[in-house]
Order: structure tokens, then sequence, then C-alpha cells
């Protein structure tokens, strides 16, 4: 590349040529050429010595920035961990009474000791927040032990007889009586609820229906025998209709035979039995709710 060549590319100026309606090209002199070199050393080294430090500082700006926003941010995360673990430490306060107020002495089982919460046993946890952690999952699974085994308790309370099969006066309780046909002094081994004809007859407790039908041997009429598989069975007797068939499940409340005067009975009411291990006992040892 020619230096002329150069000089005549790009050391120029224009002028507006009046006649041809034109901008001319008018070519620098040499002395014009050399006055510009100083020229473009200052501004070259203006702008050049200028852009380094200030790209450098556009970088550690850009690099300063995200920093501070990271430092932000994980500000913020630790915030609202601490709220969180607050949160969690109310919530756990208020289930730890629960557990060592209610649900063990309701289960006959002694409070826990602290030191079964603080991790005694094994690698203990070291910092607030761990033992927070630590607290946490042993409560739960402290709660899902207790839930277990209430379920358990639940599940025995649900198959003991202690609900009325009907509201009414008892007639006739368990014990020696003036047998009401005979006159003479007999063993009743069961409780006599005074209802009208028809009036639903309610299962005391859960269990298994295993005899629905005429009792035709004995004076019991149509009858329901429910097994409570606790060694309890509980028979209602003298119904006019039944609601339930052998085999079938119940629930405490639910309805298995209407009142009637079946078999060996003077007029409408139902008579109620507790078999306790093949031995008839007062019903009103289990009688609790009304
Ligand atoms: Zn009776």
């Amino acid at each position: 590349m020619k230096l002329a060549w150069v000089m005549r590319r790009f050391l120029h100026r224009f002028e507006w040529d009046e006649q041809t309606l034109t901008f001319r090209r008018i070519p620098w002199s040499p002395w014009q050429t050399l006055k510009a070199i100083p020229r473009s050393l200052f501004w070259g080294m203006l702008v050049g010595g200028g852009l380094i430090p200030f790209t450098y500082s556009y970088w550690e700006s850009y690099f300063i920035e995200s920093v501070q926003t990271e430092v932000q941010a994980l500000h913020h995360e630790k915030r609202r961990l601490v709220a969180s673990i607050q949160s969690i430490e109310a919530h756990r306060a208020v289930l730890y009474e629960r557990v060592q107020k209610f649900y063990r002495p309701l289960l006959g089982l002694p409070p826990l000791p602290a030191s079964e919460w603080d991790g005694g046993m094994g690698g203990a946890p070291s910092t607030p927040e761990e033992l927070s952690l630590y607290r946490g999952h042993r409560l739960i699974s402290e709660y899902l032990s207790l839930q277990k085994q209430l379920a358990e308790v639940n599940g025995r309370l649900e198959r003991m007889p202690c609900l009325m099969p009907l509201q009414g006066r008892i007639l006739s309780g368990f014990g020696y009586r003036t047998d009401p046909f005979t006159g003479a002094w007999q063993m009743h081994t069961g409780l006599d609820i005074d209802a009208p004809y028809g009036a639903p007859v309610r299962a005391a407790a859960a269990g298994k229906v295993i005899f629905a039908g005429w009792d035709y041997g004995g004076g019991y009429g149509i009858q329901v025998e429910i097994d409570h598989l606790n060694g309890l069975v509980t028979k209602y007797a003298h119904l006019s209709r039944l609601a339930v068939k052998e085999g079938d499940t119940v629930m405490r409340g639910q309805t298995i035979g209407y009142v009637g005067s079946t078999g060996y009975s003077t007029g409408a009411h139902l008579h109620y039995e507790v078999i306790e291990r093949g031995v008839k006992v007062n019903p009103q040892k289990y009688l609790l709710l009304p």
C-alpha cells in the first residue's frame, strides 16, 4: 500500500462545487498532513487511554453488582429460613404439649424426658437449626407411634358394648325377679327396655352378626347376636323384624332390627344381653352412652 494512495484515499476534505452541484474531493497538502499528526496523537491518546480504564471499570461494576445481588439474595434467604424455623418451633411447641400432656397420659404413658427430644443418643445435633430439625423429626415419629396406639385403643373401644341399644325405661334389670308368666322367683339374664313396637334397635358396639333369625328352641323370638371379637357377644331379643343378616359387619349405632314381642314376651320391649366369654353378665356394667 503506497503512502500516496493512503493520502488520496483518507487525507482529504470535501468542498461544495456551485457549478456541478456536487461535493469535490480536495486532497490534503503535505503540510496539512504534517499538522494533523500531533492532533491525531492527542485525540488518540485521549480516547484510547480513557477507553481502557473505562472498560475495566465497566466489567468491575458488573461483577460488583452481581455479587451484591447474590449477597442480598442470601440475606433474604437467611431471613426466610430463620422465620420458617421460628414458625416450625412455635407449631412444634404446641404439638409437644399435646403429646406430653394429653396423648401420652391418655395412653397411660409417662411424659418423655427432655433428653429424648434433644438427640441424647448418637450424633447429637450441633447447630440450633439441626436441633430444631432433629426435634421436628423426633416429634413426627412420636406422633405416628401414638396415632397407631390410639387407633388400637379406639378399635378396642369401638367393640365395647357401651351404647344403649335404644332409648327407653328399664322395665326389668339383670338379676332375680318374679317371672311375669309363672310368678316364680327366677334369674333374668338381661335388661328389658321399654320401647314402642317397631322402634329401631341399634348395635351396642361394632362387630359381626353371628345369628339373625328365630330362636326356635328358646323363648327369645326373633333375635340378633353380635360377636364383638373381644370375648363379648350381645343379644337383642323379641324383635318384630330384622335389619341385618348373619355374617354382616356392623358399626356401633347401626340399626340391626325393630322392637317387637316375639317369643316368650308379654308385650313390645327389647330384651338385651351381654355375654362375657360365655357367661351372661349385667349389661349395665358396659353402658356408658345413653
Ligand atoms: Zn327380658
